[in-house]
C-alpha cells in the first residue's frame, strides 16, 4: 500500500510538499483503503511545472524516430502488465474485469499507433509564388502540457493525450482523478522502467480545486489537456482564455440510440445494454436516451427489460460479473436523485431506480439498471448527463422525429441509429449532430485511430485520437528560405 510518496518530479518518487495525503477506496467495498497519496498543491505543481520545463529543450531535440521507439516499448511492457493493470483498475475504479482489460488495450493501440508517426510525415512543402524560395510547414511542440483526466477510463484517458503529446516532443505535468491515483502511479512506474528520460513525465496526485486548479494557472504550463465534467471544462477554457493559454476539452455527453421501425430489433437491444449499462453507464459515450419508433416500442422495451434483467451485478474482480458498482457513494447518491426527478417530471420506470443492498454488494456502491419509459425530451432526465446506469425511452414517429429530439440537447459526442434502410442510415449520418456517428452500432466502441470528440459542449473542436491526435498538443511553423542568386529582395504579392 503506498504511503503518500506518489508524486513523480523529476524522476524522483516524492511526497507533497505539505506532507497531506488522502486515500483511495474499492467502489465494490468502501471498507477497503486502496492506499494514501500526496495531496498535491500549488508548491507541488510548480516543482513538477519546472522539471517539464528543464527536460523540454532535450526532449524537443530528440529525433521523432526515437521518440517514437521509446512509444514501442512502452506499448510492449504495456502489452506485459496488462493483466496487473486490469485486476487493479477493477479495485480502483471498479469497472468488470474485461473493460479493463479493454481500457488497457486503448493505451496499448495508442502507443504503438503514435510510435509509426515518429516516422510519418509532419508537414509539408508548398510552392512558392516567388522563385528560389523554399516554403515549408511544419508541426512543432508546444512545450510544457498539463494534463487533468477523469477516473472513468484511468489508463485509456491519460495514454491517449500523453502519447500524442510526448511524441510531438513536450513535456508533461499529469493531474489524474482523485478516485483513480493507483492507476496513476501504475502507469508513470512503467513510463519509468520504459526509460523515459528524467522529468519528462511528472505526476501530481491530488484534487481537482488544488492541484488541477495549480497546473492551469502554472507559468511556464502552455496548453492544458481536459477530460471530465463540462462545467469544470467551461471553467478551465475560461481561465485558459485569460492567460492566453492553448486549451482543449473533451466533456460530457447525452447520447441517444435510435431504433426505427424496420431495425434488428435483437441487436439494437444488444447495443443498447452495452451502451447504457456498459462501465455502470459511467462512459462519456452511455445511451442515456432510446429514441424509439411507436411501432415498435411496445416489443422493443419488452426485450429490452428481459435482457437487463439477467444482467449479473457483482464486484468486477468476479469473473462472472457484467456490471460492477458506481465510482463512489457521491455518484450513486447523484445518480439516485435523478429518479425522483425523472418521476416528478411524469416518466414512469420499467426497471430498476434503486440502490443495491443485498450482500455482498452492500458493502459498495451499486445501483440497478434502470430503464424510464414515457420520457420526452424537454425532461431534465432527457437533458443531463447522470453518469450512471440510468436510461431512458423517447417515443417517436419515424426518422424525422427522431433526428430532431437526438439533436435537441446541450451535447454532441456520440449518435446511433438502428434500421434495415441505407438511404435511412446515410440521412442520419448526414443530419445527426455529433461528433461520432454510429449506425448498427451502440454509442460506445471508438476505436484509436479515428478522430474522438464532440460539438457543442462537448468540446472545444479538439478531437483526440486519429491522425488529428498532434493537433491539440503541437503549433504549424511556416518557413521560407530564399536561395536565389543576387541580392535582388522580390517581394510577395508585390514584386511577382
Ligand atoms: P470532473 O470534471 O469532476 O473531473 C475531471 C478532472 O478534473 C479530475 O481530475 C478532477 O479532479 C479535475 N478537476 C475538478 N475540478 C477542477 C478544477 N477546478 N480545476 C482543475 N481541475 C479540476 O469530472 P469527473 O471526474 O467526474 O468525470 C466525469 C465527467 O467526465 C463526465 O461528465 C464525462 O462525460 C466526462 N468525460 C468525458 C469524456 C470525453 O472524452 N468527452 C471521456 C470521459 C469522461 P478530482 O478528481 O480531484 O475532482
Amino acid at each position: 500500500m503506498t504511503d503518500g510518496t506518489t508524486n513523480f518530479i523529476n524522476g524522483e518518487w516524492v511526497a507533497a510538499v505539505g506532507g497531506a495525503v488522502f486515500a483511495s477506496t474499492n467502489p465494490a467495498n468502501t471498507s477497503q483503503t486502496l492506499g494514501l497519496y500526496a495531496r498535491s498543491d500549488q508548491r507541488d505543481v510548480a516543482l513538477a511545472v519546472a522539471a517539464a520545463k528543464a527536460a523540454y529543450p532535450a526532449w524537443r531535440k530528440t529525433p521523432a524516430p526515437a521518440r517514437g521507439a521509446l512509444l514501442t516499448k512502452i506499448g510492449r511492457l504495456l502489452e506485459e502488465r496488462k493483466e496487473a493493470f486490469s485486476q487493479a483498475m477493477v479495485n480502483e475504479m471498479g469497472k468488470v474485469l474485461v473493460e479493463a482489460r479493454g481500457d488497457v488495450q486503448e493505451a496499448i493501440d495508442m502507443a504503438h499507433y503514435m510510435a509509426a508517426f515518429g516516422r510519418l510525415p509532419s508537414g509539408s512543402v508548398v510552392p512558392s509564388e516567388r522563385p528560389d524560395i523554399y516554403c515549408s510547414a511544419r508541426r512543432v511542440p508546444v512545450g510544457v502540457v498539463g494534463l487533468i483526466t477523469p477516473w472513468n477510463f484511468p489508463i485509456a484517458v491519460p495514454t491517449w493525450k500523453m502519447f500524442p503529446a510526448l511524441l510531438a516532443g513536450n513535456t508533461v505535468v499529469w493531474k489524474p482523478a482523485e478516485d483513480t491515483p493507483g492507476m496513476a502511479v501504475l502507469l508513470i512506474q512503467l513510463l519509468a522502467d520504459a526509460g523515459v528520460p528524467t522529468g519528462i513525465v511528472n505526476l501530481v496526485t491530488g484534487y481537482g480545486e488544488e492541484a488541477g486548479a495549480a497546473l492551469v494557472e502554472a507559468e511556464g504550463v502552455s496548453t492544458i489537456s481536459f477530460t471530465g465534467s463540462t462545467s469544470v471544462g467551461k471553467h478551465i477554457a475560461g481561465r485558459c482564455g485569460q492567460l492566453m493559454k492553448r486549451v482543449s476539452c473533451e466533456l460530457g455527453g447525452k447520447n441517444a440510440i435510435v431504433v426505427l421501425d424496420d431495425a434488428d430489433i435483437e441487436l439494437a437491444v444488444k447495443g443498447c445494454l452495452w451502451s447504457a449499462f456498459g462501465t455502470a453507464g459511467q462512459r462519456c459515450t452511455a445511451a442515456s436516451r432510446l429514441i424509439v419508433d411507436k411501432r415498435i416500442k411496445a416489443h422493443f422495451a419488452e426485450r429490452l427489460v428481459a435482457e437487463t434483467l439477467k444482467l449479473r451485478m457483482a464486484p468486477g474482480a468476479d469473473p462472472t460479473a457484467q456490471i460492477g458498482p458506481v465510482v463512489n457513494r457521491t455518484q450513486l447518491e447523484r445518480i439516485h436523485s435523478y429518479i425522483a426527478i425523472g418521476q416528478n417530471e411524469g416518466a414512469t420506470l420499467l426497471t430498476g431506480g434503486t440502490p443495491l443492498t443485498d450482500a455482498p454488494l452492500d458493502k459498495g456502491c451499486f445501483y440497478a439498471p434502470t430503464i424510464f419509459d414515457s420520457m420526452t425530451p424537454g425532461m431534465r432526465i432527457a437533458q443531463e448527463e447522470i453518469f450512471g446506469p440510468v436510461t431512458g425511452i423517447i417515443t417517436v414517429d419515424g426518422l424525422d422525429e427522431a433526428i430532431a429530439i437526438a439533436n435537441g440537447t446541450d451535447y454532441g459526442l456520440s449518435l446511433s441509429l438502428y434500421t434495415a434502410n441505407l438511404r435511412r442510415g446515410m440521412r442520419a449520418l448526414d443530419e445527426l449532430e455529433s461528433g461520432i456517428v454510429y449506425i448498427n452500432l451502440p454509442t460506445s466502441g471508438a476505436e484509436i485511430q479515428l478522430p474522438f470528440g464532440g460539438v457543442k459542449n462537448t468540446g472545444n473542436g479538439h478531437r483526440e485520437a486519429g491522425w488529428m491526435a498532434m493537433d491539440w498538443c503541437t503549433e504549424w511553423k511556416a518557413a521560407y528560405i530564399n536561395y536565389a542568386e543576387g541580392s535582388e529582395l522580390v517581394r510577395a504579392q508585390i514584386d511577382v
